[in-house]
This record gives structure tokens, C-alpha cells and sequence, in this order.
């Protein structure tokens, strides 16, 4: 009997996930990385005929792509929390069974966003510039920042990654923690966290930190408007997703001082170019979409990906179903 097929779409798909589908599935696993605009034309090259898909990539897969893939498509996974970049809708009409892999990256995620806050707080990247150019003024009153202790963090989304974020916190005494989302969480009462409409937040905030999907409620969320809610001395950070920001209107608000500085692990587009105004500013520390990025973690979302996959061929649920 002949095996079913997948497509994996990234070259570096994690060797912990391959091994799951070995001799269970046959496996194609295209040349480029997630990113390169080369990929397009390969996947749709390599995309009919599949049984599964293995979405680990920023090319969206829309309708053009699924009817490509063909009539006999069984089962969709990401290798991410995120499902911004598939057509949610599209693939539900079909009844085609998708998943993603959150929870496993809780942990990893929720360390990235404690660093970012630090070092954007703390002015690492101004500092580090002066170490780097010689040009390093020692002084008292020199590349002054804010502290965490006694201040207010907002957190626009206590899924896993915030609610992770808010334990980690805890260690540096903070204040209060407020959160923004469309439901209350039953996990909010025991971290000590309120839930405040997205206004109250962004005006009590010291830090606002984004751990929300990219939806069509969510996209520019921060923008010229409620960037003028919020504190001239708070500090933002994004590990959601780029599009969350209004980024033309963050670089306004930094540049001219209305807040203090932003710790940003996803922006639009990534890679972002080097040139890009926002890369220019000191009090905008950018780090390149390392938030799930740990051999430990990677390996783990792999094998998710690949479980999800091999339950829905086999007719069972994903272990993490969208629908
Ligand atoms: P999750 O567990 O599903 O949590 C997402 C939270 O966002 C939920 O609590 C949800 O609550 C809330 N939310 C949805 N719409 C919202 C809105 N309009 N305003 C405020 N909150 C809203 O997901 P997660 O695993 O924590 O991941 C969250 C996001 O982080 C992902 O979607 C992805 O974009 C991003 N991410 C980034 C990295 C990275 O490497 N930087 C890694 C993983 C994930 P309600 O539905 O009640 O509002």
C-alpha cells in the first residue's frame, strides 16, 4: 500500500519532527526557508496531491493554494501558535481538519518578552551603541531608563504566552498587572491580574506588552490614536505579531519622545531591512523572531506538528485543533 503524502514547507523543519512521520508518511520537504520569495512558485509546484500540509511558512495559504492542493487534502498544521498567515475560513468550508502548536512555546516565548522589556527599559541598545563606537559617556546622569518594580503592566492577551509572562514578572515586583482580551480568563484571579478595557490599559500602562494574535480586531491596534492614550515614559513591547502596530506611527511616537522606547521580536516585513527608519532609532531594540527560538522548544513544536497530523490521517483529533 502506498503512503500518504505530506508537504513540509520549510528546509529546516526540525529532525525530531521528521522522525515522528517516518515510514508513516511520504515526506517532501522544500529547498528554501520560510521567507524567500522563491518559495512561492516551489510550493505551488509541489502542493497537488498532498494528503497534509505542514504550514511552516509566511506565504499564506489561501484559496488558490488549497485548490492547487487538491481534493484529497486531510489534515493542516502550522509549526507555530499563530494561524495568521492560513485562511481560517477557506479551510473550515472545506472540513478540513487544522491545527497549530501553541503551549509548547509558552516558556521560551514568555523568556524572550521578559528580556526585550528589560533591555528596551533599561536603554541596552543606546548603551551597547556607545560601547561599540568608543564613544561610552560615563556619568551619573548618563542613558538614564525606567525600573519594573511598583509599576503597571498591561498585557493585551492572557493566552499562554501572557499569562507566562505575568509569572515571570512576579520576581521583579511589580505593581498590578492588567490585561485586555474579549473574555475573562479563570487563570487571571489566581496570577493577580484585572481585566481593563484596551483604553484603560494603554493610559495606566508603564508597560504594555502584546502577546495577541494578529486578527482583523487586532491589526493597528497601536496606532497614531492610542499610541496618545499611553504614557510618555512607558515602554511597549510586541511579541505578537508585526501588523499589531501601526509601525509608522510607533517610529513617530519614538522619535519625537511621546513614549519612552519599544522591544519589538516581530515586525512587518520580517526580515525587516536594514535601512528601515525604525532599525535607525536607539530607543527601538529589535530582535529578529527569536521568541520560540530554542533547540529545545523548535524540536517540540516539530513533534506537534507532526502528531497533529498523524491523528488527523488516522481519523482521531489534532492534540491542538483550530477546527
Ligand atoms: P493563545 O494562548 O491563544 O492566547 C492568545 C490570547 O489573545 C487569548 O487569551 C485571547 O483571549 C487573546 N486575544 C484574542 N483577541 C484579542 C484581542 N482583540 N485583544 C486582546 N486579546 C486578544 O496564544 P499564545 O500561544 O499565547 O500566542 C499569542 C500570539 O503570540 C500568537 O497568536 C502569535 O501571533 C504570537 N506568537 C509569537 C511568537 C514569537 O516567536 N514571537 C511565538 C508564539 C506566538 P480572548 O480570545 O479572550 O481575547
Amino acid at each position: 500500500m502506498s503512503l500518504k503524502k505530506v508537504l513540509i514547507v520549510n528546509k529546516t523543519f526540525p529532525k525530531a519532527g521528521l522522525d515522528l512521520l517516518k515510514d508513516k508518511l511520504q515526506v517532501t520537504v522544500l529547498p528554501y526557508l520560510d521567507y524567500q520569495p522563491e518559495m512561492l512558485p516551489e510550493i505551488k509546484k509541489n502542493i497537488a496531491g498532498n494528503h497534509a500540509l505542514i504550514w511552516n511558512t509566511k506565504h499564506r495559504l489561501n484559496k488558490e493554494l488549497l485548490d492547487l492542493a487538491g481534493p484529497q487534502l486531510e489534515a493542516i498544521t502550522t509549526m507555530a501558535s499563530g494561524v495568521d498567515h492560513i485562511d481560517i475560513a477557506e479551510v473550515a468550508k472545506r472540513g478540513i481538519p487544522l491545527g497549530n502548536t501553541p503551549e509548547v512555546l509558552d516558556n521560551a516565548v514568555a523568556d524572550i518578552t521578559v528580556g526585550l522589556l528589560i533591555a528596551a527599559a533599561r536603554s541596552f541598545k543606546p548603551g551597547i551603541r556607545e560601547v561599540e563606537s568608543g564613544e561610552w559617556k560615563y556619568g551619573v546622569q548618563w542613558n538614564l531608563s525606567r525600573h519594573i518594580n511598583g509599576t503597571t503592566v498591561g498585557i493585551v492577551g492572557l493566552g499562554g504566552i501572557g499569562q507566562a509572562v505575568v509569572r515571570r514578572l512576579k520576581g521583579f515586583d511589580v505593581g498590578r498587572f492588567i490585561y485586555s482580551g474579549r473574555s475573562d480568563k479563570p487563570e487571571a484571579k489566581a496570577l493577580g491580574a484585572e481585566r481593563v478595557p484596551i483604553e484603560q490599559l494603554l493610559k495606566e500602562s508603564d508597560y504594555v506588552v502584546l502577546c495577541c494574535p494578529l486578527t482583523e480586531e487586532t491589526k493597528h491596534l497601536i496606532n497614531k490614536e492610542t499610541i496618545k492614550l499611553m504614557k510618555d515614559t512607558s515602554v511597549i513591547v510586541n511579541i505578537g505579531r508585526g501588523g499589531i502596530i501601526d509601525q509608522d506611527a510607533l517610529y513617530d511616537a519614538l522619535k519625537e519622545g511621546r513614549i519612552f522606547a519599544a522591544g519589538l521580536d516581530v515586525t512587518t516585513p520580517e526580515p525587516i531591512p536594514k535601512d528601515h527608519p525604525l532599525v535607525s532609532l536607539p530607543n527601538c531594540l529589535i530582535i529578529p523572531h527569536l521568541g520560540s527560538a530554542t533547540v529545545e522548544t523548535r524540536d517540540a513544536m516539530a513533534k506537534l506538528s507532526s502528531q497533529n497530523i498523524l491523528q488527523a490521517l488516522d481519523g482521531k483529533p489534532m492534540l491542538h485543533p483550530i477546527c
